[in-house]
């Protein structure tokens, strides 16, 4: 009841990138209740996170003074407990902590030039937020060496996308599934990661829609699946070739859409000759019959969608996966009507913005490229000119910790990313950022890129400011505080600006809105969206007008390429980074569960979440484990070539009998020791989906 509150805010689940509304009923200065309001993404729904994983903001361990590191601290490691800081840290004001963060930063600026200081930013944070970051390492230190999760997460589908289609964004709402008649998830456990999602997935196979589910892992999409496509761990190009193959030879293309709004379709027809379903059955493990099925069922279809996630997207060969995807809803016609369309589902609440907002070193805001003149003029005519800024492409989040580690990076700044977690081989990226000779990070809680810093920042969460954020359906969204943060912790864009203001840079912004202003001169993708439609509206960009809610479906008239053509570019088979072999004979891969987001450092902070799923586990087969002679609920050990876990082990049927599934939340059994490094040569994305592991009984 209302009256039970003492006040009540719209804004945003702060988890995945769905972007659900929620309104944060407060009282006696703490939020104590969420319920899911009406919002075009979610229309009232929500998931367990957004309902129940509130309650971190609230938790003892919010950082609420800034801290600097110790003169006599042990040395750098993993090697601090959050509950108790003072063995590592000290308390300090606001103004030498600033002085502190600042100083370092410019220190090495002024010894080793710009270079030497890298940034990553956040997709945790708003659109203003990510957009300042970006701002502050381009023109505070003249390079893009800047970067974020998406590098972790969608790089590979959005290199893919901006090569082949000329936006890295989806061309259809999630929502538009309800005028479509069949879809396609490959490599996307929504029911798990983006939950209310999935309830727009269910009611449309209520609906008699046919659902096409394709993932190495059973899932429970597979329930309402038409057909369920269990393949093999890594051999996506194989199966999808082999699909696109079968539409190639029976004649199922739409060849009036291809010869209207495509270039490159007679190399891609002859590439996908040698990809016969039957040639292709070894490698994928799908039956021929299966995979003529799905290809007649998705080229019949007068509407189809294909969504997909990181099981996409985290392989080496993840850019060859998408351009796959996007053939294959271009040579079928499916692209720029209602019900069609291609959506990778975006894993944290804003890295749809983020990215927009230039958070990434290859691109200025609006996904412009940093080596063109053009755009550099532009950019210039906004922030003032500067010679000096590069024109070439930054590094990416692995490449910088390699440049950490090899000593040529010397500082950064980290806002809201917990890379001691979520990098791959993270003993490596551990032992980097041990090395940095000042590491300013600015975070809620200590998380475990913090246990390195040399000052920490207290910031704020999501429910603790105002803002935009950007959701997987491009859907500009306002963020409101409900609570003021903790202590004397800062929201974070104004944490970035007196940092920048002490970098000798000259802002003067004084209110978030501000920031969005000077946003929307140098986004077109933001045109005819305000500040003040944003107080009462939802709005989808593009927006064609200031009455339009925006297109939900985009390129019904052509690319934002070259003549207006979408390409198809043919990917070949390239196996896994790594194969299984004596010493190392299962598959591991990673990714989140229901409960728990991220690197954990929010919801194992959420009561409730924390005790649905309170202790780390990972996930075999009940046949591999009556092999290892382990009971469920006894503890395994995992090793790969980078390092060895132990952990509880769970049975579960929809993990084949050579893989382990190992969520990766849980610092006690941080699965990225074990993961493979190795990435993708264009989206620079690391293989988390495939690493040789052995799997040992305790
Ligand atoms: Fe939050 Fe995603 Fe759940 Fe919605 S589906 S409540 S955005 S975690």
């Amino acid at each position: 009841d209302s009256a039970d509150f003492d006040s009540e805010t719209e804004s945003v689940c702060p988890f995945c990138g769905v972007g659900c509304k929620v309104s944060l009923k407060v009282k006696d200065g703490k939020v104590k209740y969420v319920e899911g309001i009406n919002g075009p993404a979610n229309e009232g729904r929500l998931c367990v996170k957004g309902r129940f994983g509130f309650d971190y903001i609230h938790h003892p361990h919010r950082l609420t003074k800034p801290l600097i590191r110790r003169e006599d601290a042990p040395p750098k490691g993993m090697n601090v407990d959050p509950g108790n800081l003072t063995t590592h840290f000290r308390e300090a004001s606001w103004e030498e902590a600033m002085q502190a963060a600042a100083g370092g930063l410019a220190r090495l600026r002024q010894a080793h030039g710009g270079q030497s200081v890298a940034g990553f930013g956040s997709a945790k944070c708003t659109n203003e937020e990510a957009y300042l970051f970006q701002k502050l390492i381009r023109q505070g230190f003249k390079h893009n060496n800047v970067d974020h999760c998406t590098r972790l997460c969608h790089a590979s589908s959005v290199s893919a996308l901006i090569e082949n289609v000329g936006s890295g964004a989806v061309t259809a709402t999630f929502n538009e599934i309800e005028n479509a008649d069949v879809a396609i998830i490959i490599g996307a456990n929504p029911i798990e990661n983006h939950p209310v999602a999935a309830t727009y997935f269910k009611q449309f196979t209520k609906r008699g829609g046919k659902l096409i589910v394709m993932d190495p892992r059973g899932q429970g999409m597979k329930r309402f699946a038409y057909q369920m496509l269990q393949f093999r761990p890594g051999a996506d190009v194989s199966m999808l070739n082999a699909i696109m193959n079968v539409i190639v030879e029976e004649g199922l293309y739409d060849q009036q859409y291809i010869d209207a709004y495509t270039e490159n379709w007679e190399a891609e027809k002859e590439h996908l000759k040698a990809f016969t379903p039957e040639a292709m059955a070894p490698i994928c493990g799908i039956d021929p019959e299966v995979i003529r099925d799905v290809a007649r069922t998705f080229a019949g279809a007068k509407a189809a969608m294909i969504f997909w996630g990181m099981g996409v997207s985290q392989h080496i060969h993840g850019t060859d996966n998408s351009r796959c995807l996007i053939s294959l809803a271009l040579m079928t016609g499916q692209v720029g009507r209602p019900g069609s369309g291609l959506h990778p589902l975006r894993g944290q609440n804003n890295v749809q913005g983020a990215s927009d907002a230039g958070l990434i070193p290859m691109f200025v805001p609006d996904y412009r490229s940093v080596e063109d003149p053009a755009v550099r003029e532009d950019i210039f005519g906004v922030w003032g000119r500067d010679e000096d800024w590069s024109a070439k492409k930054g590094l990416t989040v692995t490449e910088i910790v390699d440049q950490v580690y090899a000593g040529n990076i010397k500082g950064m700044y980290i806002q809201g990313e917990n890379p001691a977690m979520s990098d791959p081989d993270v003993d490596h990226a551990r032992d980097a950022f041990a090395k940095l000779e000042h590491l300013v990070v600015q975070d809620i809680f200590l998380t475990e890129t913090a246990y390195f810093a040399d000052v920490i920042l207290p910031a704020s969460a999501l429910y603790e400011k105002d803002g935009t954020v950007s959701n997987t359906n491009r859907q500009v969204q306002r963020v409101r505080p409900a609570v003021p943060p903790p202590g004397e912790a800062r929201v974070d864009w104004r944490i970035t600006v007196d940092l920048a203001q002490r970098l000798g840079l000259p802002w003067d912004y004084t209110d978030v809105s501000e920031v969005f202003a000077e946003m929307k001169q140098v986004m077109a993708s933001l045109d005819n969206i305000t500040w003040e439609r944003l107080e009462t509206e939802t709005v989808t960009y593009p927006s064609l007008s200031e009455t339009d809610p925006g297109q939900a479906v985009v390129f019904g008239d052509g690319f934002p390429r070259p003549e207006g053509r979408a390409k198809f570019t043919p990917a070949s088979v390239i196996p896994p980074d790594e194969a299984p072999d004596a010493a190392y004979p299962m598959i591991m891969t990673t990714g989140r569960q229901l409960e728990h987001w991220h690197t954990g450092s929010m919801t194992r902070r959420a009561s409730v979440l924390d005790a649905v799923e309170p202790e780390a586990n990972c996930s075999l087969h009940p046949k591999t484990l009556r092999a290892l002679g382990v009971s469920p609920g006894e503890m395994v050990r995992l090793t790969t070539r980078r390092g060895s876990i132990e952990i509880m082990a769970r049975a579960d049927r929809a993990v084949s009998e050579d893989m382990v599934f190992v969520p990766f939340a849980y610092v006690e059994a941080a699965a990225n020791v074990l993961t493979n490094p190795a990435i993708d040569p264009y989206g620079k994305i690391p293989e988390f989906k495939f690493s040789a592991v052995r799997v040992e009984a305790i």
